[in-house]
C-alpha cells in the first residue's frame, strides 16, 4: 500500500514524483515501471545516444542515488496488468496487489508497427525505449542499406544520424511531404531537400505492401511492386497509447484515457498524464488531443504533483518541441494545426529561420530553425495570442517581443 502509485517509469511518471517531494509530499510513493531502467530521457533515443555521442548515464533523468534519498520505491521490469478501481490497488504481471491512494498513469505508448506481411520479421524496428535505439544502433552497425518507414521527426532524426555514420538510407513517407501532421508545407520542403542534400533517398507518397525475408528482413516491398533490399528496417509511424489496463477498468477513453483540466479520468483518485493522456488543449482551440512531448508529460505531472498536495490548477501551459537534424535545431512553440497562413521570416539559405503560423490573424505557433531568439519569443507572442501582419512578422530587423508592446 502506496500513498500515491504512479505507473509508467518515463518522463511524466518521474515528473510527478519529483515535483511531489519538491512539494514537500511526505506519503509514500511507488513508481511501477515495465522497463529495467530508472526513468531516462527518450529524445536522444533517435539523437545523440543513437549517435553514440552520449552514454547511458548521461540521459539518466535521475541518479538511483536521488530516488533513495527521497525515499520513492522503485518496482522496475514491472507490468501493471489490471487496475481495481472500487479497491483502489493494481495487479502486477507477477500477480502482486498493490494498494493506493492515488493512482497515476503514465504509461506512454508503444510503437505503431504496420500491420502488413512481414511487418513483425527480425530486423523491423520501432523506436521507443532503449532497449529498441540499443538493438536498431547494433544492427545498423552492419547494415548495408536501411529504410525508414516514417517521415515523421524521429525517422527524420533516426536518418540524419544514419547518414552521418555514412549509412546508405532511404526514407519512405506515405503522404505527400515529411512532418504533415505537425508543421506546415514550407518547413516541410525544407526537411525534405536538407536529408536529399545529405544523401537519404527520400521518397514521399509510397505505399508500402511488405515486409519481405524469411528469418531476417531482406527488404521492402512498395505498392507499385518495387523491392528496395535493407537490412534493417525503422518504423517510425506514431505510437499506440498504452491504456489497455485503465480502459478495461473503465476508464472514458478516446485516442487516449479521457482527461479534465486537472488531468483527473473519469475514475476516482485515477489521473493520467503524457502521451497517454486525452485532453482539452487551449492551444488546440480546446480541441480534445494528446501530446507527445516531453514538455507535455511534465508539465501535467506538476498539476498533478500540485493537485495531489492541495495545491490544485488547471493545465494551461504553451506546447513545445524541439528536433535536432544533421546542424538545424527546430523549436516549436505552440500547434500550427489549422492554421490559415504562413510567414517566413528569415532566408531559408541562411540555415536560419522562422515560420510563423496564423490563423484569423493570430499568431498561434513559430516554428524556429537555428533561431532560439525567434523561439524564446515566439513562445510569448503565442502565449499573448498577438494579433500581427505578415509585413511585421516578417521583418527580421524588429524582435518579435517587440510586437507585443
Ligand atoms: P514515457 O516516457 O514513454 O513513459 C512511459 C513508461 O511507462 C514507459 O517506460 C513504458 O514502458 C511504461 N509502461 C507502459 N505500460 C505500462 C504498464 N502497464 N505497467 C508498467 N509500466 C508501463 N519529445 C520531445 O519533446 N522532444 C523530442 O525531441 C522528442 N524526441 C523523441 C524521440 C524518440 C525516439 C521518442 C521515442 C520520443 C521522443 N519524444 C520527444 C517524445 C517524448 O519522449 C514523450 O512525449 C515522453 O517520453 C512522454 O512521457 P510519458 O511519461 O508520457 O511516457
Amino acid at each position: 500500500q502506496f500513498d500515491v502509485v504512479i505507473v509508467g517509469a518515463g518522463h511524466g511518471g518521474a515528473q510527478v514524483a519529483i515535483m511531489l517531494r519538491t512539494q514537500k509530499f511526505a506519503g509514500s510513493i511507488a513508481i511501477i515501471g515495465d522497463e529495467s531502467e530508472l526513468p531516462y530521457e527518450r529524445p536522444p533515443l533517435s539523437k545523440e545516444y543513437f549517435a553514440g555521442e552520449k552514454e547511458f548515464e548521461r540521459i539518466q533523468l535521475r541518479p538511483a542515488k536521488y530516488w533513495d534519498e527521497r525515499e520513492v520505491t522503485m518496482l522496475l521490469g514491472t507490468r501493471v496488468a489490471s487496475v481495481d478501481p472500487a479497491a483502489h490497488s493494481v495487479t502486477t504481471d507477477g500477480g502482486e496487489t498493490i494498494g493506493y491512494g492515488k493512482l497515476v498513469w503514465a504509461t506512454g505508448g508503444s510503437p505503431r508497427m504496420l500491420p502488413i506481411p512481414g511487418g513483425d520479421l527480425p530486423g523491423v524496428q520501432g523506436v521507443r525505449t532503449r532497449a529498441d535505439a540499443d538493438a536498431m544502433k547494433a544492427a545498423s552497425e552492419t547494415a548495408g542499406q536501411i529504410v525508414v518507414i516514417g517521415g515523421g521527426y524521429i525517422g527524420l532524426e533516426a536518418a540524419a544520424v544514419l547518414r552521418k555514420a555514412g549509412k546508405k538510407v532511404v526514407l519512405l513517407e506515405a503522404l505527400d511531404r515529411v512532418l504533415a501532421r505537425v508543421a506546415g508545407e514550407e518547413l516541410s520542403r525544407f526537411y525534405e531537400k536538407e536529408h536529399r542534400d545529405h544523401g537519404v533517398d527520400l521518397r514521399l507518397g509510397v505505399g508500402v505492401e511488405a515486409i519481405e525475408g524469411r528469418d531476417h528482413v531482406t527488404g521492402v516491398r512498395l505498392a507499385d511492386g518495387e523491392v528496395i533490399p535493407a537490412d534493417l528496417v525503422i518504423v517510425g509511424i506514431g505510437i499506440i497509447p498504452a491504456t489497455g489496463p485503465l480502459v478495461a477498468a473503465g476508464a472514458a477513453s478516446g485516442n487516449g484515457v479521457l482527461v479534465d483540466r486537472h488531468c483527473k479520468t473519469s475514475l476516482p483518485d485515477i489521473y493520467a498524464i503524457g502521451d497517454c493522456a486525452a485532453h482539452e488543449n487551449a492551444f488546440a482551440e480546446g480541441a480534445t488531443i494528446r501530446l507527445e512531448s516531453v514538455q507535455n508529460a511534465n508539465d501535467q505531472a506538476n498539476v498533478v504533483a500540485k493537485g495531489i498536495v492541495g495545491d490544485e490548477a488547471p493545465y494551461h501551459a504553451i506546447p513545445w518541441f524541439w528536433s535536432n537534424q544533421y546542424d538545424l535545431k527546430l523549436q516549436t512553440a505552440g500547434l500550427s494545426t489549422g492554421h490559415d497562413q504562413a510567414v517566413l521570416r528569415g532566408d531559408p539559405a541562411n540555415r536560419s529561420f522562422s515560420i510563423v503560423y496564423l490563423k484569423a490573424g493570430r499568431v498561434i505557433a513559430l516554428d524556429c530553425v537555428n533561431a532560439t531568439k525567434d523561439y524564446v519569443q515566439g513562445r510569448m507572442i503565442v502565449t499573448a495570442g498577438l494579433v500581427a501582419t505578415a509585413e511585421q512578422l516578417a521583418d527580421t530587423d524588429k524582435p518579435l517581443k517587440e510586437l507585443l508592446a
